[in-house]
């Protein structure tokens, strides 16, 4: 995941609070050393996340997420662990982005009795096409968002692009619709 929420995109390991910069000015943080990061011979990698990220990797944030909001729920991450398996082997091009299958998730996990409204918290938003910053114009009754840089040249609607990407790649892994398209992301 980039943005706000980076964490070690082979084993799910935060990142160091401290940045660190090579000779360009550019900052990237440490991988922390736990047991998965470890066993991934990842400690101590500079990164500031990634776009795509491992299943195993995906798992672990969204447990440690989680342990932040309630306690640990087992049966709940037995669930993550058997959609996410789903959605990373259904998943192609910007379908794969960590952000998309995260969403497709919360839609999954939401048809059970677990609540998973602060998933909304642990993942930022991406120009679905640069997966560069979005920029947020409120208008009577709704927000739009295009892309901070407009890559496109069009100022596309950027929330319309991503409800499609996740209820394609949900449509793709679970071979069903998702509740309802419009829901998929809330504000
Ligand atoms: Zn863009």
């Amino acid at each position: 995941m980039i943005g706000t929420d980076p964490f070690c995109p082979e084993s799910g390991a935060p990142l160091s609070r401290d940045r660190h910069y090579d000779e360009t000015g550019r900052g990237k943080r440490a991988v922390t050393t736990t047991d998965r990061s470890a066993a991934a011979g990842t400690a101590g990698e500079l990164t500031n996340g990634a776009v795509r990220s491992a299943r195993t990797a995906l798992l672990t944030y969204f447990e440690r997420c989680h342990r932040r909001h309630a306690d640990a729920d087992e049966e709940l991450y037995r669930r993550a662990a058997v959609a996410l398996r789903r959605l990373k082997s259904g998943a192609s091009g910007r379908q794969e982005w960590d952000v998309h299958v995260w969403f497709a998730l919360k839609h999954r996990l939401a048809s059970t009795s677990h609540g998973v409204e602060w998933m909304n918290d642990h993942a930022t938003l991406r120009c679905p096409e640069c997966a560069g910053r979005l920029r947020y114009r409120r208008t009577p009754g709704c927000v739009v968002a295009t892309c901070g840089v407009n890559c496109d040249g069009a100022d596309g609607d950027a929330l319309a692009a991503i409800r499609e990407t996740v209820a394609s790649l949900y449509a793709t892994a679970f071979d069903d619709d998702p509740p309802d398209t419009g829901e998929i992301l809330q504000f």
